[in-house]
């Protein structure tokens, strides 16, 4: 008797790691776009504590999940996750990841991220172990299309994206260690943009949701460097 023993295969979980000083709407086309076209279960917002590569977010911890949480608020499949903020010391995605593998099990993971900050991916700390703990799906923004990407990496970084890249759409089979690509909406905004907006007083509206700049507006932040 033939006996057909089907795989089980987990939903995955989307995680969107970064500063969010403050979010905006690039971030979420980027998580929502994704997440449909990936079939991810869910996407959840980790703003960084202390980031390693970067200048300090201009304003608190505390502040950036605050925007996070109302801007995602209503969307039944973005969730935030405050432990990156909670964590004492510098943030690495490599700790983050770590603790999720161990508290979701066989479930895929798919790290998202746009095409500027996979260039990158070589100045992380333990980027290579990244692989071995989640997919990586990087989204085009303004300036760093995909077709550019191969010739903007690192060799040792190029050879690794040659070699995991997954040919077809989708979540690959396996729970991580695939690199997936993914043109979405180009939307040229940056939370560098928006905070110089404000500090010079003019309006962001339109490139991120109302309740964060009235959030924005409500606890005075980004009037000036000095707004933590
Ligand atoms: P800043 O201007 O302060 O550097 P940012 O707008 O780039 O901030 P981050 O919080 O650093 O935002 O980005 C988090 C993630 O979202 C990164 O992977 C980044 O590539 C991606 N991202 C941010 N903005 C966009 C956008 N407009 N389109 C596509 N991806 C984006």
């Amino acid at each position: 008797m033939l006996l057909l023993i089907q795989r089980v295969t987990l939903p995955a979980l989307g995680i969107l790691g970064g500063t969010f000083d403050p979010i905006h709407f690039g971030h979420l086309r980027l998580a929502q776009e994704l997440a449909d076209a990936l079939g991810l279960a869910r996407v959840r917002f980790i703003p960084t504590g202390t980031p390693p590569h970067r200048n300090l977010p201009q304003v608190s911890g505390a502040h950036r999940l605050q925007m996070v949480c109302t801007a995602i608020a209503g969307n039944p499949v973005f969730e935030a996750d405050d432990r990156e903020i909670r964590r004492e010391g510098t943030s690495y995605t490599y700790d983050t990841l770590t603790e999720l593998r161990d508290e979701l099990g066989e479930r895929p993971l798919c790290l998202l991220m746009g095409a500027d900050a996979f260039t990158a991916l070589t100045t992380w700390h333990r980027w290579q172990e990244l692989f071995e703990l989640a997919h990586v799906v990087i989204a085009h923004r303004p300036g760093f299309g995909l077709r550019e990407l191969q010739a903007a990496l690192p060799a040792r970084l190029r050879k690794i994206y040659l070699q995991r890249l997954a040919g077809a759409p989708g979540v690959p089979r396996a729970n991580a260690g695939s690199i997936v690509t993914r043109e979405i909406t180009a939307l040229d905004i940056s939370a560098t943009l928006i905070r110089a907006m404000l500090a010079r007083g003019s309006s962001p509206r339109y490139l991120a949701p109302d309740t964060v700049l009235e959030y924005i507006d409500r606890n005075h932040l980004y009037k000036d460097r000095d707004a933590r």
